[in-house]
């Protein structure tokens, strides 16, 4: 039999190898076309007599990445639609939908003959559930490979058999650290904790599988045995009693109840293990077809998986431009970014000329991207031998000339008009015409800046986040006169580092920072409000923010909010900041010098390790406190959320983002925006323009102007719209640079 994404040969012992290669697919994923083709060769080997079992592999280097987006899009868009004509029998269909993988997968183990899944390389979410479907399991040595069951990443969890099989193989604590953190595994964890068999070499690997149906593996699985056993004891024995209880208290302190696709992996795991398996894995499927019907996991599939693999591929990326082959970078300023950069962009592979004032400090610099590359080293996550190749990919200089070639530069020097003035022009004079400059300036709007550069056109902003290594979003900026050549070059810059764009029209503050201001100046609402400090940080966490705002005014300095709000006031004037900010600000860091983590006194106090960081006490006397008792937490998460989204309503009706999946994925990726709500944009459609509005008026009577839903809000309350109605990103029009 032919098929079109597998390959099956028969060998002379009667072993199938089946070969999964997608044709026009760098990697291979679960789609309705590769759902049915499996059936088929399931079918085939359980009825063709002179096979014997069967081994499953990729023609890939990685074996598979689970389900393919569009069938995920596919599913959510014909039950939205059902559910328009009838709710009720639109959830039977899903129900019966969200069963078709599960099936597939049990029909494969019962099927009378032996698999075995030869795990070739990474293997994430439905892959890897039909690979624990299969009687046997061998895993490559590659260090590369990584096993995981991520879906509770995306808002929703395993549900074609997952929730039912890693606790059968495995003890229950082990399998729900694992689901409900969605963490990777690699070969030697996966073998400790009994998910896989065996670990071989990677060229003998099919070999290994082979080797296991021709010694005789059984074509049952353990819990399909008479007398099967749970491996870490049943849920009503000594181990259950002391595990359950913890888990759900865990599960709470870990996603303050805003996540339900881990508390249905809780759910799913201790009711199935009551009841046989087959029972159980309806218990799953029926959980499942209910996370789908969650607002979380809709938003949480369109924010953090379809808009960012969209995003990541060039979503936004101008397509009559030809892509960019990168043959050498400069990089000016070797301070605190700039020597970052460097080492993302070596690290890339991308040859970089690492600049400063002089070599000493350009050294430097370099010398940064052998600390990383160490701690790489050291974690496991880079060989020894990428060091040196690393460290030649980055020139250290102090000359301009060094730039001479380079199809980009990107300048991080101090914040400073005339520095970077001097810097573009210099630097202009060595570069090729078409070579694109690009400023890294937090605050300076880049059609400024471009006013001194020769060829406007090819001015950008690159704006990265620190950590850089460790921040995925970058925010790249249009000036006026920025051309889509330049815009195009820049993505694909940030597609090389293996980054998440969006791009920004240019604005004070662009579009991060805006919403990260707003975040941090309600909390000094409340703390001259009197709100307890602790009430403060543990309402924004509580509301899903991964950081208090406190703790990250401290991380990214108190001074430096103080010099924002002078240069605030010095550019628009009294009327543009609060007065009751600047005299917390100015008292904080002149008063008290508390100027954040950088000096060990900010909002907290920064003992020495191993001791933990506190906040300042003192902070409770700067203000008469409220009694916390008359405090509604509620309304302190609401503020926070409500805050954030608005600034990021106002910036896309100022046209400065203009596609939504920019908003929303920028804001998860940033500064972490309540990712269940799917971002600042999704957190209003999932409640409803309409309601959205009369919870911010609401607030506006409360506790101010700075919660005054702007006209577009109001339009769509009225209109019933959506922001992904309003400014669809598929209708092609916002497909190219504004
Ligand atoms: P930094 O002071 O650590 O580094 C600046 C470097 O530029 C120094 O090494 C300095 O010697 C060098 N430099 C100054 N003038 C130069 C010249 N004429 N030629 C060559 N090198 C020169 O500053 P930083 O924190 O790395 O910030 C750099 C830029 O990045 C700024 O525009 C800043 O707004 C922006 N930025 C900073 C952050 C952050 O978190 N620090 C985040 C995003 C963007």
């Amino acid at each position: 039999m032919k098929y079109t994404n597998f390959k099956v040969d028969i060998d002379s012992d009667g072993i199938a190898l089946v070969t999964w290669d997608m044709p026009d697919k760098s990697m291979n994923v679960f789609t309705e076309e590769v759902m049915k083709e499996l059936d088929a060769i399931v079918d085939q080997v359980a009825k063709d007599e002179a096979i014997k079992g069967a081994v499953i592999t990729s023609g890939k280097d990685t074996f598979s990445g689970g389900a393919d987006l569009t069938m995920l899009k596919r599913m959510f868009q014909i039950f939205q639609e059902e559910k328009a004509k009838d709710p009720k029998k639109a959830v039977e269909l899903l129900f019966e939908t969200t069963g078709r993988m599960g099936g597939l997968f049990r029909k494969l183990e019962t099927c009378g003959k032996p698999w075995v899944s030869a795990i070739n390389g990474t293997c994430m979410g439905g892959a890897f559930e039909m690979s624990l479907a299969c009687h046997g399991r061998v895993v490559s040595d590659d260090p590369a490979v990584k096993m995981a069951l991520p879906e509770v990443k995306v808002g929703i969890f395993p549900g074609a058999g997952g929730t039912q099989r890693v606790p059968r193989l495995t003890n229950q604590q082990d399998a729900l650290q694992m689901m409900t953190t969605g963490s990777s595994l690699t070969a030697a964890r996966a073998r400790a904790l009994g998910l896989v068999h065996e670990i071989a070499p990677a060229k003998k690997l099919v070999e290994a599988a082979r080797k296991m149906i021709r010694d005789g593996l059984k074509p049952v699985q353990p819990w399909d045995e008479k007398g099967f056993k749970l491996p870490g004891g049943a849920i009503y024995s000594a181990a259950g009693a002391n595990l359950w209880p913890a888990a759900t208290a865990i599960l709470r302190r870990e996603t303050y109840g805003n996540y339900p696709g881990a508390a249905f992996i809780l759910k799913s795991v201790y009711e199935g293990l009551l009841v046989p398996f087959d029972t159980a894995l309806k218990i799953e499927q029926r959980y499942f077809t209910r996370i789908l019907q969650t607002t979380e996991a809709g938003m949480m599939i369109r924010s953090l998986f379809v808009s960012l693999q969209e995003l990541n591929k060039g979503a936004r990326r101008p397509d009559d431009v030809k892509p960019t082959k990168f043959k050498k970078i400069g990089v000016v300023g070797a301070g605190f970014m700039g020597a970052s950069i460097a080492y993302v962009t070596a690290r890339a592979g991308i040859p970089v000329v690492l600049l400063d004032q002089s070599v000493e400090a350009a050294e430097k610099g370099k010398a940064h991207s052998a600390e990383l590359i160490t701690r790489e080293i050291q974690k496991g996550k880079a060989k020894a031998e990428d060091k040196d190749k690393l460290l030649e990919m980055i020139t250290a200089s102090a000359s301009y000339d060094d730039l001479e070639g380079a199809d980009l530069v990107i300048e991080a020097v101090f914040e400073d008009r005339e520095v970077k003035r001097a810097v573009t022009e210099k630097a202009e004079a060595v570069l090729k015409p078409g070579a694109i400059f690009a400023s890294n300036t937090s605050t300076l709007p880049i059609t400024g800046l471009a006013k001194v550069s020769v060829r406007p056109k090819n001015f950008i902003g690159i704006h990265f986040f620190s950590p850089v290594e460790k921040m995925m979003l970058v925010e790249v900026i249009m000036g006026k006169k920025t051309s889509d050549k330049a815009l195009a070059v820049a993505l694909d810059y940030v597609r090389a580092i293996k980054k998440t764009p969006i791009v920004v029209n240019d604005t004070r503050g662009f579009y991060v920072n805006r919403c990260v201001l707003r975040y941090m100046s309600e909390a000094y609402n409340m703390l001259v409000e009197g709100i307890p400090p602790a009430m403060i940080e543990n309402a924004a966490r509580m509301a899903g923010m991964p950081v208090g705002p406190l703790a990250l005014n401290d991380e990214t300095a108190i001074d430096l909010s103080q010099k924002i709000l002078k240069a605030t006031l010095a550019d628009l004037g009294p009327k543009a900041v609060d007065p009751r900010h600047v005299e917390l600000v100015d008292m904080l860091v002149d008063k008290y010098d508390r100027r954040g983590r950088k000096n060990g006194k900010g909002f907290y106090d920064y003992p020495p390790k191993p001791a933990k960081k506190h906040l300042w006490p003192e902070l409770k006397t700067l203000y008469p406190q409220q009694d916390a008792a008359g405090v509604d937490v509620e309304v302190l998460k609401q503020r926070f959320l409500v805050t954030i989204a608005l600034e990021a309503a106002r910036v896309m009706e100022e046209g400065i983002v203009t596609d939504p999946r920019e908003a929303d994925v920028g804001s998860i990726l940033a500064f972490g925006f309540a990712p269940y709500t799917g971002g600042t944009l999704s957190y209003i459609d999932g409640m409803g323009a309409g309601k959205f509005v009369e919870l911010a008026k609401s607030l506006q009577k409360k506790y101010g102007q700075q919660f005054k839903a702007p006209k577009l809000l109001q339009d769509m309350a009225e209109k019933g719209e959506t922001f992904y109605e309003r400014f669809n990103p598929y209708r092609g029009e916002v497909g190219k640079a504004a």
